[in-house]
């Protein structure tokens, strides 16, 4: 497939220190942290628009596929190229160009990690809202790519929310600009389009988001409950009498004990399930909330409700969320990390179901999720030596995704469809959904070079490769 010479022709663009050919370190870079594999023949590291440019021309006259990636956290293989070709690494794209308080905007490019804009902006009373779990290692291209969400999703929306302004590398390598730092820009909101757009469209190398006061005050709760059906019950109850945490985390007993023992948070070892109740906003609404939200748990069959006394404490409880996949991998050689949406009422019923198939295929399956977005991630245990249990698992994870469908909900709720959920587009949209849509990813990436056999299934190179089984785990050996 590589055309002769494309490496050193890569090399004079970047550098040659800044191009991965040997087997080994392209090794690396086929996977991200979900379970689909197929390997690169050449990974490059860009540091300006003009050279991710120079490459997408490269690629687009020679008709080699491209992939972008940002720090390979993503979790539907986005970044795994499955026809091979070039990967382009967005990690040394990490400068934060422009903090502009007066406008409450910054300008950064694609492989800032999330977290570190935080900080930038911290000491002047600012942050970014989307805070995925793995924050602290996205980058905030990837976040745009995949229009992630986080544990405050509840209150300040996904990154599509806080994306005002897009520098685009298209796949025939021109560069164009997308909205700019107003909320509103002229024409077709192609921002808006871009994000979650999962690579397909274009290679974003400048991105424009809003920076969010930090609130006056925060209180974070621990909602203990003996069953999880309680817990759940209590999520609805929270939301219908009118407060909006701007975090409403559930840990079923499984996932909870699993945490403890690894990062000793401050769960109780012996409950059924715990509720993760963040307020904020100003002292005296915090304080009323705090207080509505104690006596609503009580009600609804909460034995205890403990309130962090401090930063400390507050940090120690969400370092329990927010490493929680990280705890699992001590248990399991692999884990599968599902990713669904349901309606809240919902949730009771569906963590029923979800045990019923845990328990009929013999996998267990720990629960740890977004409860106020009703965004569910059943992680289930198992090995991918094993290959009749990987079979399982992908199974369960169809099962349960299903089901979100067949309560009103949706196949994903942030980690996006990349290869692993291709094949359930069709059971969520029609045809002419997928027809749209197709059309639409053409205009912009025609030949399908720029991330190909990703997101849709009748996308032109989708079409020749489609296969409505489960995805393949290996493409490339
Ligand atoms: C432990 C853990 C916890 C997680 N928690 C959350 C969570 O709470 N919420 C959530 O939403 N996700 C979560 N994720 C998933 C993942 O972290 C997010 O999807 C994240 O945004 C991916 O960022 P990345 O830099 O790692 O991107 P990658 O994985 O490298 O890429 C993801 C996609 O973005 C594309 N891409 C990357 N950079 C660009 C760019 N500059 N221009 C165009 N396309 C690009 C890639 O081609 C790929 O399709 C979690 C993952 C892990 C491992």
């Amino acid at each position: 497939m590589f055309g002769f010479g494309l490496p050193a022709k890569i090399k004079r663009i970047v550098g040659k220190e800044a191009v991965l050919d040997r087997p080994e370190d392209l090794m690396l870079y086929e996977y991200d942290a979900g379970i689909n594999r197929s390997m690169p023949e050449v990974v490059c590291f860009p540091r300006t628009t003009e050279q991710v440019s120079r490459i997408l021309k490269l690629s687009h006259e020679r008709g080699v596929p491209v992939v972008p990636r940002g720090a390979g956290t993503g979790l539907s293989g986005g970044s795994v190229p499955r026809k091979k070709g070039i990967v382009i690494g967005l990690a040394r794209m990490n400068s934060i160009l422009e903090i502009d308080l007066a406008n409450e905007r910054a300008t950064v490019q694609p492989g800032v990690v999330n977290l570190e804009l935080s900080k930038a902006v911290e000491k002047h009373g600012y942050h970014f809202a989307p805070d995925p779990s793995s924050q602290k290692a996205c980058t905030i291209g990837g976040n745009v790519a995949e229009n992630s969400g986080g544990p405050h999703t509840l209150a300040y929306g996904v990154t599509v929310n806080h994306v005002t302004g897009l520098e685009v590398v298209l796949p025939d390598g021109r560069v164009v600009e997308f909205g700019g730092k107003s909320l509103d820009a002229a024409g077709l909101d192609l921002t808006g389009f871009f994000v979650g757009s999962e690579g397909t469209l274009g290679i974003a190398t400048g991105i424009t988001v809003k920076l969010t006061r930090l609130p006056e005050s925060v209180a974070t709760l621990l909602g203990i409950f003996n069953s999880v059906e309680d817990a759940a019950n209590t999520v609805v109850a929270l939301t219908s009498a009118g407060i909006t945490p701007s975090a409403l985390e559930l840990l079923d007993g499984w996932m909870l004990r699993t945490v403890e023992q690894a990062l000793h948070a401050g769960y109780p070892m012996d409950a059924g399930a715990v509720l993760l109740i963040e307020l904020e906003g100003i002292s005296e609404a915090v304080e009323e909330d705090a207080e509505a939200v104690r006596l609503i748990c009580l009600r609804m069959g909460a034995r205890e409700v403990q309130r962090a006394k401090d930063e400390n404490e507050r940090q120690r409880l969400w370092m329990g969320r927010k490493q929680a996949f990280g705890a699992v991998g001590r248990l399991s050689p692999s884990y599968y990390t599902q990713d669904g949406v349901i309606p809240r009422t919902k949730i009771p019923q569906t963590l029923r179901k979800i045990e019923e198939i845990g328990k009929r295929y013999g996998l267990q399956i720990g629960n740890v999720f977004h409860a106020g977005d009703g965004n569910l991630h059943p992680l289930i245990l198992f090995d991918v030596r094993d290959p009749e249990q990987t079979r399982q698992t992908l199974e369960i994870g169809r099962e349960i995704l299903e089901y979100c469908l067949s309560v009103g909900g949706s196949i994903t709720g942030e980690h996006g469809v990349g290869m692993e959920k291709l094949s359930m587009m069709p059971s969520m949209f029609t045809d002419d959904d997928i027809e749209v849509m197709t059309r639409l990813h053409d205009v912009f990436n025609p030949g399908a070079l720029l991330n190909p056999l990703k997101v849709l299934p009748s996308a032109r190179s989708c079409r020749e490769a489609y296969n409505p089984g489960h995805p393949s785990l290996g493409e490339s050996k």
